[in-house]
């Protein structure tokens, strides 16, 4: 008998196999135990035929990496610690010194941060385009062009691109196209079929997803995911992710799991009460402008339209409003203080609603045409009865006089 130690660690005891269950297992580990040398020496993890390091998998990563292909239509994906951390292995995976990047100027504000710090850092250029005008995008396209952004829509500013006609601009210029689908969370539309029964289908190249927001549901969880359906560009960016050491926690994976079945019902919901506070919001005096793509004044529409749909349409849970020039930014805070079930919070895809105030001018290479001046809000609508959201609203706008 060995030591109380050793046997701690060493334990006879087996559980019974055949253990099946609604939920698959977490399995947590970084040491992942080999049957002999010979196997350690010939097991390979870069096409999951078998487990070599935590890092490099487990039953639990890879059965999230098969929803997710599955949700979005790709057929290989990769996790990360977080949605920025999915945009950054893309361009990290792809960019070299003397490389540019051309990226929308209404994109996830971390990403332009990444682009104007470390990529600049790093001799990697950058260029932002009017993500509405498609020739403003072809006429950045240079020879040094390696990878262009595309969102739709933008997360703060809603307006909806022609995704269709910037994908054709990236193919025609054999410049890999990344598209940031948080919004649309493979729901909305499928971005590697863009024009259904298409042959060859019309596809970006990658897919990023922060999971954070709809897939997690719950405002607990931070993960992206790096979505392609081509092999040789997978393996680009898997060589890169597995050479930075990014990996996701077991718990959090199954966190994601759990959630992956309600996502459509959920996805739903939001969309519904979001339009339904959007239109009472565009017949209010205090506001100038009103962006949510389902809204036929909201710029993009049409493209909205004709991407997600000529009936309802999916179109998430985020909306904004600009506020007229007559409210002073100290005025529209006290709105954001005054509301009790909003939430002010960064993120979106939780159970509850939140607000945020943000300063255009700040964000934007310069004021978009598009875009009223005024104070921008944006909203991003929970589970909560619309009813008691559109109270709330109420109730904050008249203490705003
Ligand atoms: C939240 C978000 C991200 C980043 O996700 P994190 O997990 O918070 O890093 C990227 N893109 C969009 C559009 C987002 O909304």
């Amino acid at each position: 008998m060995a030591d109380i130690t050793t046997n701690l660690i060493h334990h006879p005891y087996q559980p019974p196999s055949g253990f099946a269950a609604p939920q698959p297992g977490v399995f947590k580990a970084s040491t992942v135990f080999f049957p002999n040398v010979a196997a350690m020496r010939q097991f390979e993890w870069k096409d999951k035929s078998a487990y070599t390091y935590g890092l490099h998998g487990t039953p639990t990563t890879y059965t999230l990496e098969e929803r997710l292909g599955t949700l979005e239509g790709g057929t290989q994906c990769l996790l990360v610690p977080s949605g920025l951390a999915a945009i950054a292995t893309v361009n990290l995976a792809l960019l070299r010194s003397g490389d540019e990047v051309l990226i929308p100027d209404n994109a996830y504000g971390p990403s332009k941060a990444l682009a104007e710090g470390e990529l600049a850092h790093w001799g990697i250029r950058h260029r932002y385009f009017d993500p509405m005008d498609p020739a403003d995008l072809a006429a950045k396209i240079s020879p040094q062009t390696r990878l262009m952004w595309l969102e739709a829509a933008g997360s703060v500013t809603l307006e909806f691109p022609d995704l269709c006609a910037q994908v054709r601009l990236c193919k025609a210029a054999g410049v890999p196209c990344a598209l940031d689908n948080t919004w649309g969370a493979g729901l909305a539309f499928k971005p590697f079929d863009l024009q259904p029964g298409q042959l060859p289908p019309l596809a970006v190249d990658i897919s990023v997803h922060a999971l954070t927001k709809y897939p997690s549901g719950g405002g607990d969880v931070l993960m992206g995911s790096v979505i392609t359906t081509d092999q040789r560009l997978h393996m680009q960016l898997k060589l890169c992710h597995m050479r930075l050491g990014l990996g996701v926690a077991a718990n959090d994976a199954e966190s994601v799991l759990r959630a992956l079945p309600s996502l459509s019902l959920r996805y739903r919901q939001h969309d519904e009460s979001t339009r339904a506070l959007a239109h009472w919001c565009q017949k209010r005096d205090e506001f100038a402008q009103v962006l949510h793509p389902a809204l036929p004044q909201s710029p993009g529409h049409a493209q909205w339209q004709a991407l997600c749909g000529t009936g309802l349409g999916a179109a998430a849970g985020l909306f904004s409003v600009i506020f007229k020039p007559d409210y002073s930014q100290a005025q529209v805070d006290a709105f954001c203080d005054a509301l009790q079930l909003f939430k002010i919070g960064y993120s979106w895809g939780g159970p509850m609603s939140l607000v945020m105030p943000y300063q255009l001018d700040t964000m934007r290479s310069k004021w978009p045409a598009h875009l009223e001046r005024g104070a921008l809000v944006r909203f991003s609508i929970g589970l909560e009865s619309a009813a008691d959201l559109q109270n709330d609203l109420l109730q904050a706008l008249q203490q705003v006089v």
